[in-house]
C-alpha cells in the first residue's frame, strides 16, 4: 500500500503507536493547503493529549538559540527523554534572515530516533502555523516525544506563537547585542518564565544578568507592565504565589550550566502544574488559542466581506463618504448577516 492509501484516521492510529513517519505524515497534512483536508486531520488527533512539557525558546538571532536547543536536547535524552524541535522559520525579511537550514544544525541529534525535529513557516496557507501547530504538538505527544521545544526569533508574530503555544517562554539574551533598555523595548520582559544569558564564556555575561535581575526585582506587578506573561498573572490568581523568573548564566557552546536552565524549566512546570491550578491553566491555553485562531479566521473572513464585491462592501463606501461612524459601520458588520461573525 502507497503511504498516500492510509486516510487521516489511519495515520492517527499509527501515529498512537509510536509510528514516527506517520507523525511526520500527519503533521505536513496539517499543513495543507487542502483546508478541507487538514480540517480533517485536526479532527482525528483532536483527542490526542497535549505534550508533558512544552517550551518555547525566543530571542534575537544570533543569541544562540539553535546551539542552546542542540545542547539541552541532548540532555533531556541523557535522561531517555524523547525531544522534538519545532522551529519555526518566520519566513520574513525584517527579522534577520534566519534561514531554515540555518536553524538547523544538530547534526549530532539528526539520526537520534529519540529526537524529532521539524521546521515550519509561521506564514502561508490559512494562516501557517497558527492553524496547525497545536494539532502538531498532540501529533508529537502521541508519537512519544514528551517534551517539546518550539523555537522561534523574538519577532512580532511568533511572539503571539510562542505564547500561546509554550507552557515555558525562555528568552535568550546575549551581552553586547544591546543594553536593558533594548531589551524593555522588546517587551521580553513582560513575556519570559525563564532568562538565559547564554555567552556567559564572555566577561560582559555577568554584568546583563545583574542587570536583568535589576530589572525583573523593579519590576513589581502594580508598576503594571513586567510580569505581565498573561498564564503568570492567571496562575498568581489562583494560588495568591507568583513566579519570579530566574535568570540562568550558561554558555551553550561550551555546553557549561545547562543543568541548571533544565531545573528552571521543570521548577515552572511544577509550578504550573500545582493542584487546582492546572486545570484551570490548561482551559486558559484552550481559551486564548480559540480567541487567537478564530481572530485570524474573522479577519480573513472580515477582510473578503469588506472588499469591493464583498457582502458589507458598501459599509465601507458609505463610511468613507462620511455617512456613517465607524462605530456604526463596525456594528453593522457584526451584527449583519454571515459570514462575518
Ligand atoms: P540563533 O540565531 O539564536 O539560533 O544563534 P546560533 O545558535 O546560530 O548561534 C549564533 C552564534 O553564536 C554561532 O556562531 C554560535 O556558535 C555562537 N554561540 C552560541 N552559543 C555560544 C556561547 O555560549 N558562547 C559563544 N562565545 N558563542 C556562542
Amino acid at each position: 500500500m502507497s503511504a498516500d492509501a492510509l486516510t487521516p484516521e489511519e495515520w492517527a492510529a499509527a501515529c498512537r503507536q509510536g509510528d514516527r513517519r506517520a507523525a511526520s505524515r500527519l503533521i505536513s497534512l496539517l499543513e495543507s493547503p487542502d483546508t478541507a483536508l487538514a480540517a480533517r486531520v485536526s479532527q482525528a488527533v483532536c483527542s490526542f493529549p497535549l505534550p508533558r512539557q512544552t517550551i518555547g525558546i525566543t530571542g534575537p538571532p544570533g543569541a544562540g538559540k539553535s546551539t542552546l536547543v542542540d545542547y539541552t536536547v541532548s540532555l533531556y535524552r541523557a535522561r531517555n527523554e524523547k525531544v522534538a524541535v519545532l522551529a519555526i522559520d518566520p519566513s520574513s525579511p525584517f527579522t534577520g534572515g534566519a534561514l531554515l537550514g540555518d536553524r538547523i544544525r544538530m547534526s549530532s541529534l539528526r539520526n537520534d530516533s529519540g529526537v524529532f525535529i521539524r521546521s515550519m513557516g509561521s506564514r502561508g496557507a490559512s494562516g501557517g502555523i497558527a492553524f496547525a501547530a497545536s494539532d502538531t504538538l498532540r501529533v508529537l505527544a502521541a508519537a512519544g516525544y514528551g517534551v517539546v521545544f518550539i523555537e522561534t526569533v523574538g519577532a512580532g508574530q511568533a511572539e503571539t506563537e510562542i505564547i500561546t503555544l509554550a507552557d515555558t517562554v525562555c528568552v535568550v539574551q546575549v551581552p553586547g547585542l544591546g543594553d536593558d533598555v533594548q531589551l524593555m523595548k522588546m517587551g521580553m520582559l513582560e513575556i519570559a518564565d525563564v532568562f538565559v544569558v547564554n555567552k556567559g564564556d564572555k566577561p560582559e555575561a555577568e554584568e546583563l544578568k545583574v542587570q536583568l535581575e535589576l530589572a525583573l526585582l523593579n519590576a513589581t506587578p502594580e508598576s503594571g507592565r513586567a510580569l505581565r506573561q498573561l498564564g503568570n498573572e492567571f496562575a498568581a490568581s489562583f494560588t495568591g504565589e507568583r513566579w519570579v523568573p530566574p535568570v540562568v548564566l550558561l554558555s551553550a557552546l561550551n555546553r557549561r550550566n545547562g543543568d541548571e536552565f533544565q531545573q528552571a524549566c521543570d521548577r515552572h512546570r511544577d509550578f504550573l502544574r500545582q493542584p487546582g491550578l492546572s486545570v484551570a491553566m490548561d482551559r486558559n491555553r484552550a481559551m486564548r488559542e480559540l480567541i487567537w485562531r478564530s481572530g485570524l479566521r474573522l479577519r480573513e473572513r472580515l477582510s473578503e466581506a469588506l472588499a469591493p464585491g464583498g457582502i458589507h462592501a458598501d459599509l465601507v463606501d458609505e463610511y468613507q463618504r462620511g455617512g456613517l461612524s465607524a462605530e456604526q459601520a463596525m456594528t453593522r458588520v457584526m451584527e449583519g448577516p454571515p459570514p462575518c461573525l
